[in-house]
């Protein structure tokens, strides 16, 4: 019997859907990918990308192309909203750490994912097509979309959800529920445009964020000369966007340094976002599998979202990849959903949760307060030790091949495989 897979559809052309049709082109199997857009996603989100993410990166064969596009990490820090320096790390740059962060905006990531994508002819996304439901039996999943008013349906032996936080591949699955919290405050992304001076004048770091109950942040240079800075401020969840734009710029004077007032720089994009933790009950329901936010979300503080993402196409496509090759049975997408789950709740939420809680310190007494950050003031005092911790592990990769579970036997000189 033929364990070869057809196709796989996708549903949701964001970077993770964007990626894992890449990887799954790469093993020679067609994929279907639809979204409701008419294009990749331009809003300002992610921006950092951790150990776990580069490491996917490369064998999607991209990373090199990020790396040339982005911009490197140097510095990191945490400050007060005087702008007073409490911890961090400088200087700690290192070429030959390969899985070091990797830096591009998630719109143009996506761009460069999609372009790579264009190079595979057995790939086809379908732009404006609508999910809208799905069934699916022992052999084969079929999606219904809807495109210009016409219901369109795919058919595939996997589906593989990656239609974000709002999936409605989830909800066909388990209904409106997800289970987790929102928090009661909000976070505001921007894109802010500044004289590439304005920032070094004042020897801002690449990264940093401010602890402050009210004016608590994470800000990080996404583009050089002219200097583009991603803003991303908290706010109360219950205010709408029409009052949000209303205090943009007082809080942009009190976060960047100097009191800059509205014609010292160009806002170009501005996005509140919900802030919330919660992952699905389960990642794999029979044939159709859940990843990125469409499985389960967070705080962005730290970068832990499509980290977490892109460290699940890491072991998703190793699933695909054992039973494409006749080394794996299908209960390897069981293990699958066990395995992520548990990342997520063991470094994705936990590590997520402690970054967000830090920020709502009051800066005075956040050093005294905070372990962690203790422990970069102590990393900080040595310059190998600095190296060390900024060089930030891999630790959401899960090797899949470890659950292989059908063994190649030599018979007559050919590989047979064998349960
Ligand atoms: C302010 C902010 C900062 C962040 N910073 C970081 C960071 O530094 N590092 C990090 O790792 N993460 C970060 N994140 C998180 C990161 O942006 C997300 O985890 C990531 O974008 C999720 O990617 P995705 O492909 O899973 O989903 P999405 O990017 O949401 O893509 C989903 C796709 O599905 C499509 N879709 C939705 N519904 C349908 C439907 N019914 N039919 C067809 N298509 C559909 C959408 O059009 C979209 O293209 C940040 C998030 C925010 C809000």
């Amino acid at each position: 019997m033929s364990h070869e897979i057809n196709k796989i559809a996708i549903v949701g052309a964001g970077p993770v859907g964007l990626l894992v049709a890449i990887l799954i082109s790469r093993l020679g199997i067609p994929v279907d990918l639809v979204d409701v857009g008419e294009g990749v996603d331009m809003r300002p989100r992610g921006a950092a990308y951790g150990p776990s993410a580069v490491r996917v990166l490369r064998r999607a064969g991209v990373l090199d192309q990020i790396r040339a596009n982005g911009i490197e990490l140097n510095h990191f820090c945490w400050r007060k909203v005087s702008g007073e320096w409490i911890t961090g790390l400088k200087d700690c740059f290192d070429e030959t750490y390969t899985d070091r962060f990797a830096i591009l905006p998630v719109d143009k990531l996506s761009m460069l994912l999609y372009e790579n994508l264009k190079k595979y002819p057995t790939a086809k996304v379908y732009w404006e097509h609508n999910f809208t439901g799905l069934t699916q039996d022992a052999e084969q999943v079929t999606i219904s979309t809807e495109h210009k008013g016409q219901t369109k349906t795919f058919t595939a032996d996997f589906l593989v959800a990656c239609d974000g936080g709002r999936s409605g591949v989830r909800r066909a699955l388990f209904g409106r529920r997800f289970p987790g919290h929102t928090w009661e405050h909000q976070i505001v992304a921007t894109n802010v445009r500044v004289e590439t001076t304005m920032m070094e004048k004042y020897g801002w770091s690449d990264i940093f964020w401010m602890i402050d109950p009210e004016y608590w942040c994470v800000v990080a240079k996404i583009e050089a000369s002219p200097d583009v800075w991603r803003v991303s401020y908290g706010e109360p969840g219950h205010l709408d966007e029409k009052e949000l734009r209303a205090r943009c710029a007082g809080k942009l004077a009190k976060i960047l340094p100097g009191d800059p007032q509205p014609g010292d720089y160009e806002l170009e994009r501005f996005s509140p976002f919900k802030l919330q933790q919660r992952c699905a009950e389960k990642m794999t329901v029979g044939r159709v599998t859940l990843a990125g936010d469409a499985a389960h979300i967070c705080n962005p503080i730290g970068g832990y979202g499509l980290t977490s993402g892109i460290a699940d196409i890491g072991s998703l496509v190793d699933c695909f990849q054992g039973i494409h090759e006749g080394r794996a049975s299908i209960n390897i997408l069981n293990k699958y959903d066990q395995s992520r789950r548990e990342k997520y709740y063991t470094v994705t939420d936990a590590l997520s949760t402690a970054n967000l809680k830090r920020l709502f310190l009051p800066g005075d007494d956040a050093l005294m307060l905070d372990p962690g950050l203790q422990q970069i003031a102590e990393a900080a005092r040595n310059p190998v030790t600095a190296k060390a911790y900024f060089q930030a592990s891999d630790n959401l990769s899960v090797d899949m091949t470890q659950f292989w579970d059908i063994k190649p036997i030599q018979e007559n000189g050919t590989t047979a495989i064998h349960a």
